[in-house]
């Protein structure tokens, strides 16, 4: 069996490019912000902050991401996710903080929203693959038709109950895994922290997942590269991204071959597979980081045309680059201004409402 897995997410591959076309305007002379580069929540970030006080607020900022990753992770025994988890079964809720309710209760409606193909308990169904423990390079493997049928049973969201002061998980073996959207809640979190400090002009980069808070300080918007899912070296288009977030999510980024086949970690809920909907990667743009950090990897699972039924249906606007395995990129109308396309072998089309 080969195993395979990225510590380069996409952001690292659209930094060289974010910094190149940040610095293609003219900051004020000299002054590049305070940058913040680690490794949290499992992947590489990026931070960069300008403003009066843009050394503490970075300082600050990474902080809240650290103190974030302490709160949700399921990997860290100490974190509420896992006193959550290891209560599976016990129906006395587990304590748990008032943001840690809020972002569970957001993530159910996210499920609702996606008919179920976003659901934080898929956890699981991540462990029976070996997802969800890097390092472990023995960890990889496919569970029979029988053990995930088996584990199906625990993966819903409407199990996963909460009151105003905790949550409790209805059958033992239940578990909860926020890898799809606390990256994004992490981004909405820093952005709301940056401004106490009087910032106004941020780039964030937290895996595959890119906030932008207002403009570069030239005044021109931020540019940001999407990544080329089938060439970590090259850039399928070129966009502007104010107040907003872009989010992608794709098969290339954790992934392991047996028997010839690819498995990646992006698990359709209804089978406890990788969902295999003819999509390489999504990308989706929005105001709403946490929403957008879960529609990428629910969008992932439902589909191009699910998707794009969404994006047309939906209330809370959001726009989508999809693409498919066929070399094609579907992309809405919403991103047009502006976009420079650059996929050498694809073709695009842009979606109207
Ligand atoms: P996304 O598409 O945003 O998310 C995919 C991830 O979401 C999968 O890896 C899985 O965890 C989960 N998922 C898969 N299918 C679904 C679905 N249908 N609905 C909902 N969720 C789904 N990884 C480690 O290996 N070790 C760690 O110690 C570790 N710590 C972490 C701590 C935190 C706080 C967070 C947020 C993540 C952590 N991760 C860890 C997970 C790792 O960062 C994820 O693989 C990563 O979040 C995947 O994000 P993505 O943006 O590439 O893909
Ligand atoms: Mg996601």
């Amino acid at each position: 069996m080969k195993r395979f897995f990225s510590f380069l997410p996409t952001a690292i591959i659209l930094a060289v490019f974010c910094l190149f076309l940040a610095s293609c305007g003219a900051p004020s002379v000299g002054d590049v912000g305070a940058i913040r580069q680690f490794f949290a929540m499992d992947t590489a970030m990026r931070l960069t902050v300008f403003g009066p006080q843009q050394e503490k607020a970075a300082d600050a900022a990474l902080a809240e991401v650290n103190r974030l990753e302490q709160l949700l992770s399921r990997t860290r025994p100490e974190s509420q996710i896992s006193l959550l988890n290891q209560r599976a079964g016990d129906p006395t809720p587990v304590g748990l903080d008032r943001e840690v309710i809020a972002l569970i209760s957001a993530s159910k409606g996210f499920s609702k929203e996606t008919c179920g193909a976003f659901d934080i308990t898929i956890a699981p169904v991540m462990d029976a693959w070996g997802f969800g423990q890097s390092g472990q390079e023995d960890a990889y493997r496919v569970p029979s038709n029988q053990k995930l049928e088996s584990l199906l049973s625990l993966v819903d969201a409407d199990k996963l109950t909460l009151t105003t002061e905790g949550g409790a998980l209805a059958e033992v073996g239940m578990a909860v895994d926020l890898g799809a959207v606390a990256k994004g809640y992490a981004a909405g979190q820093l952005i709301n922290l940056l401004k106490s400090f009087d910032v106004e002009n941020a780039l964030l980069e937290l895996g595959g997942n890119i906030t932008a808070l207002g403009t570069h300080p030239d005044g021109a918007p931020w540019k940001i590269a999407v990544r080329d899912p089938q060439d970590e070296s090259a850039y399928l288009c070129v966009l502007p991204l104010r107040d907003a977030t872009a989010s992608t999510s794709g098969g290339y980024e954790r992934f392991f071959e047996a028997g010839g086949k690819t498995y990646h970690h992006i698990i359709d809920p209804a089978t406890g597979r990788p969902a295999d909907t003819g999509l390489l990667s999504v990308t989706v743009i929005s105001p709403n980081a946490a929403r957008d950090d879960a529609l990428s990897t629910a969008l992932f699972v439902l589909g191009p045309e699910k998707a794009l039924d969404l994006w047309r249906r939906s209330e809370e606007k959001f726009e989508l680059i999809l693409v498919k395995t066929d070399d094609s990129v579907l992309i809405t109308e919403g991103l047009e201004e502006g976009l420079a396309f650059k996929g050498e072998g694809y073709t695009y089309e842009i979606i109207r409402r």
